[in-house]
């Protein structure tokens, strides 16, 4: 992933404390701890560029919904249920996760700030964690039906706790540096009134910090002008992430692409849940950073070989229709497919620009922060291996994830993480009891969860 050195063949990393020191073949390192890679694929981690991490705890009890369903229950229902233990709970096992899947950088979009307590268990369950991450501070939980079925919705009168976000920022998150930093979780215009929209672009700005929200996505998407909105409040701010992006109008891609904004992908919730598709191919075309996503745990695997594949194939799905509705003979190979090396670098590097950490993480090269990912090439799904990219977009998963380095400390090694994982599964388990049985069934579920 980095241009300069591009991909190569048997060669050493060497990490010298939290950084990547050289990287090359035969290197030398007297009294170096050497961890074997032969024959294996060296990566920069992955980045996981969206995920309300909150909702670990309550992974897959909603397999078959829309968003809108989604909205009814997993919001409405589950978020005002949320005890500050029940966040530190999903937030630890969710980073954990990370760590086991590759994930070396995690933005955790927390709207679970119920009570300053939650604010501090999500920092807490990341901390403990050791996982590079962003933690994207937002509000309490609130109810968005109306935004989605009531015809006279005027937007939401209910703004982020300024004070609140201010002590975050500097109880913890003060170092932009540091291995967890600070980033702004927002609904934006057209779901709030825009004095609200403007009183939160205001704090991200007064904090320092990059802000993340969602737009355009599903059926009613191309209605909602939040970008055009934005524009004519003079809020397009650098660096802004636009999470789903699914039915920007033209205008809207343009002005993302001008302002300096970038977009968050979760093609796999997108396609499911009906957002749309993930547009990777049409941001990329106009030099938008693209990054993944897994966002919601409640409905679809949260590892990036599945956005990548998922995106991989709908864009590619995509493209083929295209070029098959504009009638090309069937000789004449579709033009302007996505490639693998494509798909990697927005799971990795682009992934990083989108998160605001690629100053220092998401390629491997000499004074870069030492988040990297060794893929076992030996496993029945991978081995034999031609094309290493190949391997990793179209072949690995999971399980072949067998030594993650975050901020050059060994995490997982040999397929084992370092961290107690009985413990903080002890904790999940205990908090998917508690919260399965303070909410009704849901439609669908074949067995409660709860003994
Ligand atoms: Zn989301």
């Amino acid at each position: 992933m980095d241009e300069s050195l591009g991909e190569l063949p048997r060669t050493d990393v060497l990490v010298e404390g939290d950084r990547i020191a050289e990287v090359g073949p035969n290197l030398a390192a007297d009294g170096a701890r050497v961890i074997e890679a032969d024959g294996d694929i060296v990566i920069p981690g992955f980045v996981d560029t969206h995920r309300h991490t909150w909702e670990t705890s309550i992974r897959t009890c909603a397999p078959d919904y829309t968003l809108g369903a989604y909205f009814g229950a997993i919001l409405d229902q589950f978020a005002p249920k949320y005890r500050p233990e029940d966040v530190y709970a999903a937030n630890l096992w969710g980073a954990l996760e990370c760590i086991n899947a590759g994930i070396t950088t995690l933005v955790d979009w927390s709207h679970i700030m119920n009570t300053p307590d939650h604010a501090d268990a999500a920092v807490k369950g990341l901390q403990d964690a050791g996982l590079r991450s962003v933690f994207a501070f937002g509000f309490p939980n609130t109810s968005i039906q109306a935004w989605w079925f009531g015809p006279d919705y005027g937007g939401s009168v209910e703004r982020i706790d300024g004070d609140e976000a201010r002590r975050i920022r500097s109880q913890y998150l003060a170092d932009d540096q540091g291995l967890i930093t600070m980033a702004l979780a927002t609904r934006g215009t057209n779901f709030c009134k825009p004095e609200v929209v403007r009183y939160e672009w205001e704090l991200a700005r007064e904090l320092g910090i990059n802000i993340t929200v969602h737009v355009a996505m599903d059926r009613f998407g191309y209605t909602k002008g939040q970008l055009l909105a934005l524009r004519d409040m003079e809020l397009l701010y650098p660096n802004t992430t636009y999470i789903h992006a699914s039915h920007l109008l033209e205008d809207e891609w343009q002005l993302v692409a001008d302002s300096g904004g970038n977009l968050s992908l979760a093609p796999q919730i997108e396609m499911q849940m009906g957002h749309g598709w993930a547009p990777a191919a049409t941001a990329s075309k106009l030099g938008i950073p693209v990054g993944l996503s897994s966002d919601v745990a409640t409905t679809a695997p949260s590892d990036q070989f599945t956005q990548m594949r998922s995106v991989f194939g709908s864009e590619r799905a995509r493209r083929h229709q295209m070029a098959w509705d504009e009638d090309l003979d069937g000789n004449t190979p579709t033009p302007d497919l996505v490639d693998s090396r494509q798909v990697l670098r927005w799971a990795t590097l682009e992934g990083a620009m989108v998160a605001g950490v690629a100053d220092r993480t998401g390629s491997i090269a000499p004074g870069r922060k030492a988040d990297i990912v060794v893929i076992d090439t030996k496993a029945v799904n991978v081995s034999p291996v031609i094309d290493p990219v190949g391997a990793v977009v179209c072949a690995a998963d999971t399980s072949n994830v067998k030594t993650v380095i975050v901020d050059g400390r060994i995490l997982k090694e040999d397929f084992r993480l370092s961290a107690d994982l009985d413990g903080p599964r002890r904790l999940v388990e205990a908090s998917r009891d508690f919260l399965v049985s303070s909410v009704p069934a849901q439609p669908g579920w074949l067995v409660r969860a709860t003994s």
